[in-house]
């Protein structure tokens, strides 16, 4: 069994009821954690889980709602990810695209005055955070872990490059789109899959909306209801789950998102609010 939680469901607006951009997926005692949006710890300790449970950390791409709380996770690694003896730090394992060797390296430089303060004051941190990156665009990722991990380019134009995550674990497969409009790569993760946890956007109200240049902008790079949902149509998954509503909807909203969706994707069709669980198993 494979389970997803919505952890952050918002996109780069902020929202009351949604954090930023962030998804769990569980297989067995793996917990990969899928983009770091605004809040995602916070969200994690909702669910009873901490930086020390997270095997790994996956970007689908560097757009800043999607790591705005990287450096939260860089940090709190480095502090609390202390098994044992609790006199060494356990690595941070970061996967993300092409980029992400870069980003971390500015969070770092960014932290550095406050690493200095931690390390004179604790002796027993020794040095500044440890992380393993890896940076990839297609292929499988291999973490040592039961979670088969695989990665293909997504279509988030003109951010490049950018990557879907698909967890192959027992019987099930789960992909992550991010933020992408359909595409080769997608498709190709999809096939054989059994959830899509993919972002969405309502076109027909951000389209309309007037003078919002920037917002019409948004339209050309993000997957649209209908769209999403034809994707996880043609590979003929059984289960939709939309996330990353642009525009919010409110916390007991999203009917119409639904009847959107189910006109083009005839297995069930999972949205909500932060914390919204999925357990993806086959009988
Ligand atoms: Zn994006
Ligand atoms: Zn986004």
């Amino acid at each position: 069994m494979l389970v997803v939680t919505l952890l952050g469901t918002g996109s780069p607006i902020p929202d009351p009821h949604r954090a930023g951009p962030a998804t769990l997926i569980q297989g067995g005692k793996e917990n990969y954690l899928v983009d770091a949006g605004r809040g995602v710890l916070m969200r994690l300790a909702a669910v009873g889980g901490s930086i020390n449970t997270i095997s790994a950390v996956l970007l689908t791409h560097l757009h800043s709602d999607h790591i705005t709380d990287l450096n939260d996770i860089i940090t709190s690694s480095w502090i609390l990810n202390r098994p044992g003896d609790r006199t060494q730090t356990k690595p941070l394992q970061v996967v993300g695209p092409p980029g992400t060797r870069e980003v971390i390296a500015g969070i770092i430089s960014s932290l550095s005055l406050d690493i200095s303060y931690r390390m004179a004051h604790h002796d027993v941190l020794t040095g500044p955070p440890e992380i393993n990156i890896i940076e990839i665009e297609d292929g499988a990722v291999n973490l040592g872990g039961q979670v088969r991990i695989r990665v293909a380019a997504t279509d988030h134009r003109p951010v490049e490059p950018t990557i879907g995550f698909r967890f192959d674990y027992e019987k099930e497969a789960v992909v992550v789109a991010g933020d992408t409009v359909p595409c080769p790569g997608l498709d190709e993760l999809c096939k054989g899959a059994d959830a899509l946890v993919h972002t969405a956007m309502r076109k027909d109200i951000i389209g309309n909306l007037p003078n919002q240049p920037m917002a019409r902008d948004i339209l050309s790079y993000h997957s649209s209801v209908e769209e999403a949902s034809q994707t996880a149509a043609r590979a003929e998954m059984d289960t939709l789950i939309l996330t990353h509503y642009i525009p919010t909807f409110p916390p007991d909203g999203g009917d119409d998102w639904m009847k959107i969706a189910a006109q083009h994707f005839s297995g069930s069709i999972e949205l909500g609010n932060d914390l919204h669980r999925v357990e993806i198993h086959k009988p």
